[in-house]
């Protein structure tokens, strides 16, 4: 059992804070405020545009964050790691760059369990292209995506297919390993969103096996400040593909009538990037490691594990969940209680939960509802938090006399 409430100060300066709302985004440790705070006071300058030691010495860090993040996810190649805002905006990014090269009459393949920023990118670009977005349904009963459900829309005019590694809202793992494979042998992009993998997991995409050709994630969900999204890309696809943004930095050479433009990555890192975000995903990354991602799971599924099996002994409480989870969230809803009621009533009892859609309209609305509740548990999390959740959620209950 991990036991890390001290190495984040949030705790500290809120005695009592149930933090239970780190899909949205997660709480951030001394080792990566303090290590940023004492960079802003000791070394920052502007990246790649000084001689000087400040600026050499913050470039130095910038690019360790590239070495340290490839590692991360087992890719070989740093430069093929593009710093960006967040996951919505390497999506759109590749909705940009790569969806210019698409067709009318081509097909992208998304699964109805996506987070809008994995859906409405393509489905605007859907509309402009004339290109044909197909969706795989979950299996309702268990909440799981099968494979077939996918390979089935795969025609031989697919192009992408654009999947979340893990269901922000269900907690669903996609088959994302099978798909990489299927789509490799018959030429298919893929581009897995791992905003939700990422933070809870291990993942090594050499050592799987698989090589998929656009990976995105944000630094916020796994302890980084906000402000750092990453993009991987295969390289020959990122070299094809034109510039997202343009501007200072990702340029070669301007004159009056042409541009050329630099090569991977300062090509898609326009203008001065997010410095001190980028750094502190280098140190959450160190963090998270010294801890061990294979411990986080395990620590973050049997707190959801227990949660999930006191909710449902609840009367009126259902729980959204896949049998099998290996992660940290559980999505519930209460007999004759709006789910925004339950977050304000648990609020009151300093329990910080999530509800509404969850950027995920589609399948909530698929599932036939209009609302979930979501706790989320991660390494800072213990068993006290599940005890408060269960505490909360019978209170609300007789609050509203049922
Ligand atoms: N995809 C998934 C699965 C997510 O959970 C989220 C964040 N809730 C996003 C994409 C978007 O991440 P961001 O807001 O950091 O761009």
């Amino acid at each position: 059992m991990l036991d890390l409430k001290k190495d984040f100060p949030i705790f500290r300066e809120n005695p009592g804070l149930c933090f239970l709302d780190s899909g949205a985004s997660a709480q951030k440790p001394s080792y990566v405020i303090d290590f940023v705070a004492d960079f802003y006071r000791k070394t920052y300058a502007n990246i790649h545009r000084g001689v000087y030691k400040l600026s050499w010495d913050t470039t130095v860090l910038y690019d360790k964050a590239r070495e340290k993040t490839a590692q991360f996810l087992g890719v070989k190649d740093p430069e093929s790691v593009i710093f960006t805002k967040n996951t919505t905006e390497s999506i759109n990014l590749v909705a940009y760059s790569f969806g210019e090269k698409l067709k009318e009459g081509d097909e992208v393949i998304v699964s109805i369990m996506e987070h809008h920023a994995n859906f409405v990118p393509w489905q605007m670009l859907a509309k402009k292209k004339g290109i044909k977005l197909k969706i795989a349904y979950i299996d309702k009963e268990n909440l799981t995506l099968p494979l077939e459900n996918i390979t089935n829309l795969i025609t031989d005019k697919t192009k992408l297919i654009a999947l979340t590694m893990c269901s922000n809202v269900l907690g669903t793992i996609s088959p994302f390993v099978e798909v990489c494979k299927i789509a490799k042998e018959k030429g298919i992009k893929v581009l897995l969103d791992g905003a939700q993998y990422m933070p809870h997991h291990k993942i090594n995409f050499s050592k799987l096996g698989i090589d998929p050709d656009f990976v995105v994630f944000s630094g916020h969900k796994l302890c980084s400040f906000d402000g750092v999204g990453v993009l991987y890309g295969k390289r020959e696809l990122l070299e094809e593909m034109r510039p997202f943004l343009t501007g200072g930095d990702m340029i070669e050479s301007v004159s009056i009538e042409e541009t050329t433009f630099a090569p991977l990555p300062n090509k898609f890192e326009a203008g001065t990037p997010p410095i001190g975000a980028v750094i502190s995903l280098l140190k959450a990354i160190e963090y998270l490691e010294s801890i061990g991602l294979e411990k986080i799971e395990e620590h973050e599924t049997m707190l959801a594990k227990e949660a999930i099996k006191r909710l449902r002994e609840i009367e009126g409480v259902y729980v959204f969940a896949p049998e099998n989870i290996s992660n940290g969230i559980v999505s519930f809803t209460i007999d004759g209680i709006h789910p925004h009621d339950i977050a304000t009533i648990l609020a009151k009892d300093n329990v910080c939960i999530r509800a509404g859609m969850h950027c995920a309209e589609p399948l909530i609305t698929y599932l036939g509802q209009d609302s979930f509740a979501r706790a989320t548990f991660y390494l800072y999390n213990d068993m006290e938090d599940v005890e408060r959740l269960i505490k909360a959620v019978l209170k609300c209950k007789e609050v509203f006399r049922l």
